[in-house]
C-alpha cells in the first residue's frame, strides 16, 4: 500500500519522521485526514491531537498549534510544540490547566486573559491525548 512521509518538527527537535498510512491533524477549521497522494495544502493548526497511523500502530501526539504543509512527497507539521503521548507529563499538564483556569477567573486584563486561554487550550490538548492513550491501553 502507498505510504506517506510524515515529519513532525518543532523549533527544538524532530518529534516524528517516518513513512506512514495516514495523518489526522487538528486544523483551525476542523480535523484533517491526509492520505498518500493528497492534494498539496497549507493549513494552520490549533491545539489538539495529531494522530499518525502506520499499519497496526497508532502514534498520538499533542500539538499546541503551528502549520501543516502537504507536499507531493511528504507532509510537514511545523508545530509550536509537540509531544508524543508517552512523553506527556500528566501532572505538569494538570498543573498548567489549573493555573490557566485560575488566571481566567481572575481576569486581570485582556492580554493576560488571552494568554491564559491559550495555555488552557494547550493543557487540555495534552490531557486529552494522555486520556485517550490510557483508554486504548485498557
Ligand atoms: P507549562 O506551563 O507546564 O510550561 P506550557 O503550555 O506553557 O506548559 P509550552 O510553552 O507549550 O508549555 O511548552 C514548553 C516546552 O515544554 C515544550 O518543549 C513542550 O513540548 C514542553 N511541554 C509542555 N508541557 C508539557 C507536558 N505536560 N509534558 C511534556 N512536555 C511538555
Amino acid at each position: 500500500m502507498a505510504k506517506i512521509r510524515i515529519e513532525v518538527i518543532t523549533g527544538e527537535r524532530v518529534v516524528y519522521a517516518e513513512d506512514a498510512d495516514i495523518v489526522v491533524a487538528p486544523g483551525v477549521v476542523g480535523e484533517l485526514g491526509i492520505l498518500p497522494q493528497h492534494a498539496p495544502l497549507l493549513t494552520a493548526l490549533q491545539p489538539g491531537e495529531l494522530l499518525v497511523r502506520k499499519g497496526n500502530e497508532e502514534i498520538a501526539m499533542a500539538v499546541s498549534g503551528g502549520f501543516m504543509e502537504v507536499r507531493p512527497d511528504k507532509v510537514i507539521v511545523l508545530a509550536d510544540t509537540a509531544e508524543r503521548a508517552e512523553d506527556i507529563d500528566l501532572a505538569r499538564a494538570q498543573a498548567a490547566k489549573q493555573r490557566a483556569e485560575q488566571r481566567i477567573e481572575e481576569q486581570r486584563d485582556r492580554v493576560d486573559l488571552t494568554r491564559a486561554e491559550a495555555a488552557l487550550q494547550r493543557s487540555v490538548a495534552r490531557l486529552k491525548v494522555v486520556e485517550k492513550r490510557r483508554k486504548r491501553q485498557r
